[in-house]
């Protein structure tokens, strides 16, 4: 059966949070795996991390990690010393997964989160800084025992991989065993023509998945079709994560970087979200059965 997750900002407004809390919770709702945003490990100890990963493994909650690259670090960028200031932050964001015995990283982690304000004619010059930056980057992964996870995102969040084809692409010209692709259905629903063909496109290159509803809810609240998406996973023999990443409460910086500007739930309240996230395990469970993963 494939390993269900969770992102820890489905309950906190902002990217740092108490991380142990947040392992307690998913493994007492049913979850396996809990995932969150990779740059607060660059603030922590090798006891921290260590005392982290300990009480995960004690709870049965895998650790995965996301993130959307400060601008800052672009690594795409055509500026050397931004590249290059980039490959060293993410090179040590990977290490402090290594130490972590972390598996995977996805996200927007091959370029700056976001799109250029400038007129952008032609994205080749950026996508061939990226992939410079990347085959440096792998090498630390491939040492740390961690997989890059390409992750497409919708055009309002970047402009260098929106596309399942894109994703695939990309991977194929690093060329390393540690990369691979995610899909995500709430980007997947702003640009590919059809999420289910997306998905056999991907095949067995797809090393974790995201759900989330065309607006961002828990699966099942909007209009995706959770048929056609499972029932896809399910053809490919899909045996990886699936995570699921809804944001759902406006404010803080998650509401600010995700752009949620209402709240998507009646009820925010802790106890609101938790029976919430128990209601997501239990309809991805039930999808998982009815197409026999
Ligand atoms: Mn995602």
């Amino acid at each position: 059966m494939n390993k269900l997750g969770i992102f820890m900002n489905f309950w906190e407004k902002n990217w740092d949070a108490d991380h142990s809390k947040y392992i307690a919770k998913a493994a007492k709702i049913g979850f396996d795996v809990l995932e969150f945003q990779a740059q607060p490990l660059l603030e922590m100890s090798d006891e921290k991390l260590k005392s982290l990963k300990a009480q995960a493994d004690e709870v049965g909650i895998e650790l995965t990690y996301s993130l959307g690259l400060d601008p800052a670090y672009d690594v795409s960028n055509p500026d050397e010393a931004i590249r290059l200031g980039g490959v060293d932050y993410l090179k040590r964001i990977v290490e402090q997964i290594g130490k972590m015995d972390g598996k995977l990283l996805s996200g927007v982690s091959y370029a700056g989160w976001g799109t250029p304000p400038y007129i952008l004619n032609d994205k080749r010059p950026l996508l061939e800084n990226s992939l410079k930056s990347m085959r440096e980057i792998i090498k630390v992964a491939e040492n740390n025992g961690v997989t890059y996870c390409v992750e497409a995102v919708n055009r309002f969040e970047g402009c260098l991989i929106n596309t399942a084809q894109e994703a695939l692409d990309y991977a194929a010209q690093v060329d390393s065993p540690n990369i691979g692709v995610l899909l995500d259905t709430y980007h997947m629903n702003i640009e590919e023509n059809s999420i289910g063909d997306a998905i056999r496109l991907v095949g067995d290159k797809l090393i974790s998945f995201h759900t989330g509803e065309n607006n961002r809810t828990a699966p099942g609240r909007g209009h995706l079709d959770w048929d056609e998406i499972f029932g896809a996973l399910a053809e490919i023999g899909y045996k990886n994560r699936i995570v699921c990443e809804p944001f759902v409460m406006m404010g803080g910086e998650v509401g600010r970087d995700i752009h949620v500007f209402r709240d998507l739930v009646a009820d925010t309240s802790e106890a609101a979200i938790d029976r919430e996230a128990k209601y997501i395990l239990d309809f991805e469970k039930a999808m998982m059965q009815k197409y026999n993963m």
